[in-house]
């Protein structure tokens, strides 16, 4: 069953657009079409360098709050190129996107992604961790890697800050590759990895962990997946550079 919890919707705007200036028509587009009735929280997780942008048009107006695509996990010093947690805290960001599989396969590892998530929880934002398997094998083996990724990501997170903690559950294959998981695979993995979560912090604990999926949904897809594959919302890529489309996946997750 569905838990009673309000659902969450992750842009991850990756890389685009082009220019400050496309990306304030973007998150003015969105702004537009989303409803002040909207049981969703979204958030919007445009290039760094869009932040301040997209804040502007977000006005204080609570349609949508700020997320990173990526955040660095010491504090200042001398990490060139790198951006720290605090600093987006600064600028008003909420949501920290950790460990998306574009990043770890450009080298990030599981202990950058634990270091990264506990730095998130200290400055009292949320960590939306991504996991996920690269392909499936008929003898389960996934699973037992998804374990790992959850276990190592996860290591000496207190479970009394759980609520801190969103998983996006992401299969490699699925992103922005135009075909999703099923929603059974998608129910099939929530169920396992609430069953993780209850293993390392007890079931009570675990509850409080938003489950997401991400991987090509679309407005057609939406719908079923949040049903069927009983999730907590999406994280969403590609579409939510389309405003119509991106508004419409949050209102078939607002209308269940
Ligand atoms: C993502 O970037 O996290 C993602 C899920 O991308 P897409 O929706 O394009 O598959």
């Amino acid at each position: 069953m569905k838990k009673a919890k309000n659902p969450l919707v992750v842009g991850n705007w990756k890389m685009n657009p082009l220019s400050v200036s496309l990306s304030f028509k973007l998150a003015k587009e969105i702004k537009s079409l989303l409803s002040k009735k909207n049981p969703v929280t979204v958030v919007i997780a445009p290039p760094a360098l869009y932040l301040e942008t997209v804040k502007k048009v977000a006005n204080g107006s609570h349609l949508f709050t700020l997320g990173a695509q990526n955040a660095y996990y010491e504090k200042l010093g001398a990490h060139t190129g790198e951006i720290s947690i605090p600093m987006l805290k600064d600028i008003g960001v909420s949501h920290v996107i950790v460990g998306h599989s574009e990043r770890r396969e450009k080298g990030e590892t599981d202990v950058a992604v634990n270091q990264k998530v506990l730095a998130v929880i200290k400055e009292g934002l949320i960590a939306v961790l991504c996991i996920g398997e690269r392909a499936r094998d008929s003898a389960g083996n996934y699973l037992t890697f998804i374990e790992q990724q959850i276990r190592s990501s996860l290591r000496e997170v207190g479970r009394t800050k759980l609520e801190q903690v969103v998983i996006a559950y992401e299969p490699v294959w699925a992103i922005g590759a135009g075909v999703s998981a099923t929603p059974e695979d998608v129910r099939e993995m929530r169920i396992f990895i609430e069953k993780v979560l209850s293993d390392i912090f007890g079931r009570n604990y675990a509850s409080k962990v938003r489950i997401l999926y991400g991987g090509s949904v679309s407005e057609k897809n939406a719908k079923e997946i949040f049903v069927q594959g009983t999730v907590d919302g999406f994280l969403v890529g590609g579409a939510s550079l389309h405003p119509r489309e991106f508004v419409h996946i949050i209102k078939n997750v607002s209308s269940i």
